[in-house]
């Protein structure tokens, strides 16, 4: 039996703050609507490793719900539902609304494709002791040692010679061969078990083995290094020098799966940022708004967005200007009266590394999706800080949508830091404020979250675009 509350615990419960874990307060079509929507983020992942596939798989998505590509200098209306695609690289998805632009903006939402990997150099290939490797450049930030001794598909593309794009997918299909980097046995690892993290495993020590089985011919010197050449000539139409204008990455070759005896957590290689990217996409393109909504899935993130597919590249303002002047308004006035989320994971609090968070501040997992005011280190430096009057605009569609959401910041102060995209778009002078999915073992080849901060994450983007 429960006892009655004394008037004090009443006056509590009235005033004071506790996060929930949003299993807790779901209804049971809500938990069936958090699994179901987990199935589709599933999928996308497998088939979305890179940013090229996807943005490939986004326009597909697109296409499916009755969008069309835009051009620049493209006529525009209201209700009229476009995908406009940067370099194969980057897509930004739209909807136009019946809002007038100069008065109520864009509603924006703005994640990103690209994820942590390991690049093939453009000189890559050699032999040695019997082996075939790929020389490496790693993208992102990375832990070494966590990418060896783990299946590896290669994902890219090669311009050949002629001009020609061909695309290689190696490791994905169950009778794919997959490729493999090395770690030292324990028995002899006495040596580099001494050494800091950082160089367990150094750069140059991530080669792919692509080969081991020498070419049938005694004349040659290099044989296994032409076993594998006559299989990427045969297959792909490829040279070696053909390697010079290629993208290729190892990127971990299984596929995402339930995590747990409850299935409520996802493992997958790519949760940041794809976790923010696909909800952002299924909000736009389910979208029956009166705004004008528009989803940003960009690339190179990971390396400080730069480059004319990162979210710095003019190409993003460029389009917002083009929609404007479309629809007949003002690019300086409506970015003015625009809202931003810049929608990527954050740290979720780990209890197994709990010295580095400070707990009243972090990110639990299952309680939502997750707001950083702001992010930046060493006091909030590089940081978009935002407004407290924003935060209490975007605080209330949540509200009043019934979103289960927190905020929190990433980790303890001073134990590191990150950043994100939100501050340039807030350098164009858009309201924008962090929001996004907490992850666990961020930045690793297989990733963890749960179900319903995903699904927290899709509910608190319709709120914001309603
Ligand atoms: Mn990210
Ligand atoms: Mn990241």
């Amino acid at each position: 039996m429960s006892e009655k509350k004394s008037k004090g615990q009443e006056r509590y419960d009235e005033l004071a703050y506790e996060k929930k874990n949003y299993f807790t307060v779901a209804s049971k079509e809500e938990r069936k609507a958090i699994f179901d929507y987990a199935e589709g983020y599933k999928t996308f992942l497998d088939n979305a490793k890179t940013e090229r596939e996807a943005c490939e798989v986004a326009v597909k998505m697109a296409k499916d719900a009755g969008f069309t590509e835009y051009k620049f200098g493209d006529k525009l209306g209201a209700g009229d539902k476009k995908y406009f695609v940067n370099r194969g690289k980057s897509v930004v998805v739209f909807r136009v609304g019946t809002k007038n632009l100069e008065e109520d903006g864009f509603r924006l939402i703005a994640s990103h494709i690209d994820a942590p990997r390991v690049d093939i150099k453009q000189n890559p290939l050699y032999e040695e002791a019997g082996l075939c490797f790929l020389k490496t450049h790693y993208y992102g930030g990375i832990k070494k040692y966590q990418w060896t001794t783990i299946p590896l598909a290669l994902h890219g593309v090669v311009v050949l010679k002629n001009g020609k794009k061909v695309e290689i997918k190696v490791g994905e299909d169950p009778a794919d061969p997959v490729f493999y980097i090395d770690d030292l046995l324990p028995h002899l690892g006495a040596e580099q078990m001494a050494k800091g993290g950082a160089k367990i495993i150094e750069g140059e020590q991530l080669n792919v083995v692509v080969g081991s089985m020498p070419y049938d011919d005694e004349k040659v010197e290099k044989k296994i290094k032409l076993t594998v050449l006559n299989i990427l000539n045969e297959k792909y139409g490829m040279c070696e020098e053909d390697f010079i204008s290629a993208e290729l990455s190892a990127v971990p070759a299984y596929p995402a799966r339930d995590i747990g005896f409850d299935r409520a957590l996802i493992g997958a290689y790519g949760h940041d940022d794809r976790v923010c990217a696909y909800p952002a996409l299924t909000a736009v393109l389910n979208n029956e708004s009166e705004h004008t909504v528009v989803a940003m899935l960009v690339d190179k993130e990971e390396i400080g967005s730069e480059g004319n597919t990162g979210m710095q590249s003019r190409i993003y303002s460029d389009l917002l200007e083009d929609i404007c002047e479309a629809m007949g308004a003002s690019f300086r006035k409506t970015r003015y009266v625009s809202k931003c989320l810049s929608s990527d994971v954050t740290a979720a609090y780990d209890p197994n590394f709990a010295s580095v968070y400070e707990r009243m501040n972090s990110a639990m997992l299952a309680c939502g999706t997750c707001m950083n005011k702001f992010t930046g280190a060493r006091g909030k430096s590089g940081s978009n800080d935002a407004n407290a009057e924003f935060v209490g605009e975007v605080r209330a569609m949540f509200e009043s949508d019934g979103v289960v959401w927190q905020t929190a910041e990433l980790g303890k102060v001073d134990a590191g830091g990150g950043g994100t995209v939100a501050k340039y778009l807030a350098n164009l002078n858009i309201d924008t404020v962090d929001l996004g999915v907490p992850v666990i073992s961020m930045h690793a080849p297989w990733e963890l979250i749960s179900k319903a901060d995903l699904y927290s994450n899709y509910r608190a983007f319709i709120a914001f675009m309603k």
